[in-house]
């Protein structure tokens, strides 16, 4: 079963316990509240019983699920269903005696059970919601017929303004009429209501699968024709080497500088044609390899990258690695790169003299690296776009004419594959800032090997 559905399946019965412990707390303050206050005369023992059970079977509910949600079951739908199933018979038996111990009839919470009509709905099927209500009013009406006999005795609300109603005809008839209805109306639309958010959920869901889908046959298309534009491109250099080396014959000024013109565009549309290969391939892979690595060694292979491409434009890299920043499990390889791309970029985006702190720090459960730099910083507006593929600033492309575009946008994928976080800030003129959170360990079930 996909993960999600599983997750959604147990999240559900969560919310339904998470709203029992507000339910619990209300019952207490209730009583306590129409007791101490009101001056109602109420069986406060029964009546902090009831709570008391409803607070159990609620911790119940909540060890039970959480085992279950860390059990790796292929199916629990069924389960899930069940347990949704038990847990509002029981809310609704305990209503029931709730209200039994506070003026049954009398009592106008009655008609809390709407809410477990409407919790139904949203839980479980419609037949399933309907046989709830069915429940839901055999409970009242057993209740109200046992009272009314003697059978059951009554607990009347004294001091409340309807007490002794619950031997009035009348009164049982009317009330016990609009409830029933109103309990089966409550049902009637909050299913209907249901069914259609569902189906709506559910072409979302096609539509969102289907966009995947087309999203993937673009990749496998662009990593073709990137792999010929490539072999091409290697083909066209491979001409030109000798051209431009002499070996062909003695070539003219303008020839030569006409083959160096030839040979540089060729150099930069193979660095974008490889960059586009790398997004692609890590767009269709489904896994990528990871293992434990030291992540201090990999922010150093990285400045060492950049090292020299800084002190030539008289950028000064400083950098700060918490001791005890350790071993983080990932794709070191694509982290390294990462890093390496985001020092190129402070350092292509800072003009002479500048300055680049890479800090990485311990948060934990996972590390957040951050490098910042006192370049030409980022127009506000654009900010949010840098990230997207082919996105180039307004001022990045005055200083510096060619770029791909895909180095941000490739950092971006890698991140989120490891479950990360990748974000910038900014201010034109000043300098910018990017940060990224990696989690230490991957989670149990994410990727492990590379299959592509
Ligand atoms: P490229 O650098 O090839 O243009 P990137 O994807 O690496 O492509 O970056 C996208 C854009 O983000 C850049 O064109 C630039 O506008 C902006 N950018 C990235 N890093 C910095 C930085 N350190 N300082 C200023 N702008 C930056």
């Amino acid at each position: 079963m996909e993960k999600s559905i599983r997750e959604g399946l147990i999240e559900r019965n969560l919310w339904l316990v998470r709203l029992r412990w507000v339910a619990v707390i209300g019952v207490v303050l209730t009583v306590l509240f129409v007791s101490q206050v009101f001056k109602l005369s109420l069986s406060t023992l029964a009546l902090y019983t009831i709570a008391l059970i409803l607070g159990l079977y609620n911790l119940i509910f909540f060890i039970l699920l959480g085992r279950i949600k860390n059990k790796k079951s292929p199916d629990i739908s069924f389960t899930a269903n069940r347990i949704a199933n038990l847990q509002i018979s029981l809310d609704l038996a305990s209503l029931a005696f709730l209200i039994h111990f506070s003026g049954g009839i009398e009592n106008p919470f009655i008609f809390y059970f709407i809410f477990h009509m409407i919790i139904a709905s949203i839980l479980l099927s419609r037949r399933a919601s309907f046989l709830q209500a069915t429940y839901a009013v055999l409970l009242f009406s057993s209740l109200v017929t046992l009272e009314y006999f003697g059978i059951l005795p009554h607990y009347s609300l004294k001091g409340f303004i309807m007490h002794n109603q619950h031997n009035n005809p009348f009164y049982i008839t009317g009330v016990s009429f609009v409830f029933i209805t109103t309990l089966y109306i409550a049902v009637y639309m909050a299913t209907s209501i249901s069914a259609k958010l569902r189906e709506r959920e559910k072409s979302l869901k096609q539509a969102n699968e289907l966009l995947s889908e087309k999203d993937r046959i673009k990749s496998e298309y662009v990593l073709r024709v990137s792999h010929d534009i490539k072999e091409h491109l290697s083909a066209i250099q491979g001409c030109l080497e000798p051209v431009a080396g002499g070996i062909t014959g003695e070539l003219n000024s303008k020839q030569r500088d006409l083959i160096q013109r030839a040979n540089e565009r060729a150099e930069r549309l193979v660095l974008f044609v490889r960059a586009l290969l790398e997004i692609t391939h890590l767009k269709l892979s489904r896994q990528i390899e990871m293992h434990y690595f030291s992540l201090q060694k990999t922010i150093e292979n990285a400045i060492n990258l950049v090292d020299q491409g800084a002190k030539d434009k008289g950028i000064f890299i400083s950098c700060n690695i918490e001791p005890n920043i350790g071993m983080i499990k990932g794709a070191e390889i694509y982290i390294e790169e990462t890093i390496a791309n985001l020092l190129a970029n402070a350092v292509k985006y800072t003009t002479g003299n500048g300055e680049i702190n890479l800090k990485a720090s311990d948060r934990g459960n996972s590390v957040l690296i951050e490098i910042a730099d006192t370049g030409i910083g980022i127009p506000q507006d654009e900010l949010p776009k840098i990230f997207e593929e082919f996105y180039r600033a307004s001022n990045a492309k005055g200083l510096e004419k060619y770029g791909t575009g895909l180095g941000l946008s490739i950092a971006k994928q890698v991140v989120e594959r490891h479950t990360g976080k990748i974000w910038a800030e900014s201010q034109e003129g000043k300098g910018s800032a990017f940060y990224i959170i990696l989690p230490k360990e991957q989670e149990k079930d994410a990727p492990q090997s590379d299959k592509n």
